[in-house]
């Protein structure tokens, strides 16, 4: 039922949106006279099946949770609606959602001087005590400008008083919070869901103290709690050359190092999640079946940041689908994490789930490119057989070995004929380029394997397979083994997309995209570098410049002028080999993974050695090893 609702038209949502606004004492005067005139009204509406709507005057601590991208891309995000109902739980917070008004909303909305506002009670976003970024890629970052400005709060951290709310951001981005440090009070590093509870706590005991010494003191209060990281606490000194020569406590009481916070047990899954009036980007329920990897796949950040893995129980993750479906009454879930195929019994798991819920569509992300996955798809209903998808990475054995990604042709070539066979008629493999010691002959490799692909399609399903094909750039990221490593240049990049299109382009049933050069270089830029980006973050946001992972919103031109008005060039941050010793700008955030296992993972990549994967073989002694005995006695404990 409640999915049909989602299917509603722009008029119909229309109504709604008057009746919903009618009902509400709503703050936001002049909402009603805007909405229809904007694409998608019920993005900025509210009033959405389980939504959670609190007395605002009656609730002692308001928290806006902004997400620096549209609804659709906002609502599908895993992180939000777990703070959401966290937050909400307890009964003196209120926490309401913000997303980033289309460009149409975000015009006639300065037009009709209507501030940002949250979709629960449409209050001005600072009206809230604490306001919360979640941050998940870098190219969102000028929309946390746009945001804040939207609601008529100062963008520097520097030129908010006390009585401004508290700026905070957390997600995978916090891991070098360093290009956003002029804007944000703080960052939450690692797992969001104990020091959320701990930052809160906090801050009722500082409000309820009366807000002693400010808001000056209340970042002292919430240093002291692992895992938070204050940068105006910190001091950045850099060399003569413009590397960094420091990164020191402004004092003693202030931790040189900040740990990533880790959770050792996943905590309850979030069944009642708001269902979106809108078409959303994953428009279906969500289960975290796990969290963490340990493929060690060297290029990937997530498998470095999230590790050690940690489980759902199957039985959770059953009584949590039928939750789901009961709460929010979607017809398809997702078993979410960043590599199905690892999860513990997922056979068994997929199996009785298709038995004891034959018409539930299942989508399982990020399988391994070996047959045990088209196994575990063929336990699923019909329906769920959508296309498939697989990241090879890399053309040739040899450079999938240089970045760990322990896939043979072999594998590859007999799931995609298993696939087939099994009728499945589209395949989508995800490649990179300017990935560290590629040569012309790993990017020729990809159109040979695309090829095999694509004859093996034919052969086994005697007909005309479609064979869809997404060549990414590569970024190198921090506290990753390639987090020192140079960002290919742009000409070697073009030419190598060139080999790519010349054989890939034009193909009866082979579609081809490929990343923007340039996207990646900013991508690159803002993901390594130090406290002076913020400035040219700033500049390109003055220039104009939002949305721009969108590609229609993307201005190229904005960001080369906001880093020459700086006195930078992407090139220093994204394209300079750095000497294993250099001090980096997240070098006092402690991932856990330790820098020396790093280091050896990226001599064992230039070398072209596998590491195995810690679950099925022994400890790589990546640094998380005390982390880790530290949870086994606490649940031996328990
Ligand atoms: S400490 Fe060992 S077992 Fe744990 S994630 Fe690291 S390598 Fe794997």
């Amino acid at each position: 039922m409640f999915a049909f609702m989602s299917r509603l038209r722009d008029n119909d949502i229309w109504v709604i949106a008057r009746s919903i606004i009618a009902t509400m004492n709503e703050p936001i005067p002049n909402l009603d006279a805007i909405l229809h005139q904007v694409g998608k009204p019920a993005r900025y509406t509210g009033g959405e099946w389980n939504a959670v709507v609190k007395d605002w005057d009656g609730t002692g601590i308001k928290i806006a949770l902004c997400f620096p991208d549209s609804y659709e891309i906002g609502m599908s995000n895993m992180a939000v609606p777990i703070l959401y109902d966290l937050l909400n739980r307890q009964a003196d917070v209120l926490a309401e959602r913000v997303f980033a008004p289309w460009t149409d909303m975000e015009a006639l909305m300065r037009q009709n001087s209507i501030p940002l506002y949250s979709l629960e009670t449409k209050h001005p976003l600072k009206e809230f005590d604490i306001i919360g970024f979640s941050l998940g890629y870098e190219l969102g970052y000028t929309n946390v400008l746009n945001m804040l400005d939207l609601a008529g709060i100062p963008v520097f951290a520097a030129e908010r008083d006390d009585n401004c709310s508290l700026i905070i951001a957390g997600g995978s981005c916090t891991l070098n919070p360093e290009p956003l440090a002029d804007f944000i009070d703080l960052f939450v590093i690692g797992d969001g869901e104990e020091v959320t509870k701990e930052l809160v706590d906090c801050f009722r005991v500082w409000q309820v103290e009366g807000k002693p010494g400010g808001k000056t003191q209340l970042l002292r209060r919430l240093a002291a709690i692992s895992g938070i990281y204050v940068p105006s606490l910190y001091h950045v000194e850099y060399q003569p050359g413009g590397t960094i020569k420091s990164i020191t406590p402004v004092d003693k009481e202030v931790s040189p190092v900040v740990t990533r916070r880790m959770v050792c047990e996943l905590p309850p899954p979030v069944t009642t999640t708001v269902v979106p009036y809108v078409e959303v980007t994953h428009d279906r329920g969500a289960i975290e079946i796990q969290r963490g990897c340990s493929c060690g796949c060297r290029f990937c950040q997530a498998g470095m940041i999230y590790r050690p893995v940690r489980e759902r129980s199957h039985d959770e993750v059953m009584q949590t689908i039928e939750k789901i479906i009961n709460d929010c009454g979607y017809d398809e879930v997702s078993l979410v994490s960043l590599n199905t195929s690892d999860y513990s019994g997922i056979h068994q798991l997929v199996n009785r789930i298709a038995r004891e819920y034959p018409n539930l569509a299942v989508s399982l992300p990020s399988l391994r490119l070996d047959a045990s996955a088209i196994k575990l798809l063929s336990f699923l209903p019909t329906r769920s057989k959508t296309g498939l998808t697989f990241a090879p990475e890399a053309g040739s054995v040899r450079l999938r070995r240089v970045i760990n990604k322990n896939v043979t042709e072999e594998n590859l070539l007999e799931t995609a004929a298993t696939a087939f066979e099994r009728g499945w008629t589209t395949l989508k493999l995800y490649f990179m380029v300017g990935l560290p010691t590629e040569t012309t002959e790993d990017v020729s490799d990809i159109v040979r394997l695309v090829e095999k692909v694509f004859a093996i399609g034919r052969e086994a399903s005697r007909r005309i397979p479609r064979v869809r094909i997404s060549v990414a750039t590569f970024v190198p990221k921090p506290h990753t083994p390639f987090q020192w490593v140079a960002q290919e240049p742009e000409a070697s990049l073009n030419a190598k997309q060139e080999i790519l299109q010349k054989a890939l382009l034009h193909r009866k049933n082979i579609s081809f995209s490929w990343n923007d050069p340039r996207t990646s270089l900013l991508e690159g830029a803002l993901s390594r570098g130090d406290r002076r980006i913020g400035r040219v973050i700033y500049n390109a946001w003055k220039l104009g410049s939002k949305f721009d992972a969108w590609t229609e919103h993307f201005k190229f031109e904005n960001w080369q002028r906001a880093f020459v008005d700086a006195g930078l060039t992407p090139d220093f941050y994204a394209r300079r080999e750095r000497p294993l010793d250099e001090v980096l700008p997240w070098s006092h955030i402690d991932a856990g993974v330790t820098t020396a296992f790093l280091k050896q993972e990226y001599a064992s990549a230039v070398k072209g050695d596998i590491t195995e994967d810690c679950r099925y073989q022994a400890c790589n002694v990546c640094g998380l090893q005390r982390w880790q005995a530290g949870c086994w006695e606490k649940a031996a404990g328990k």
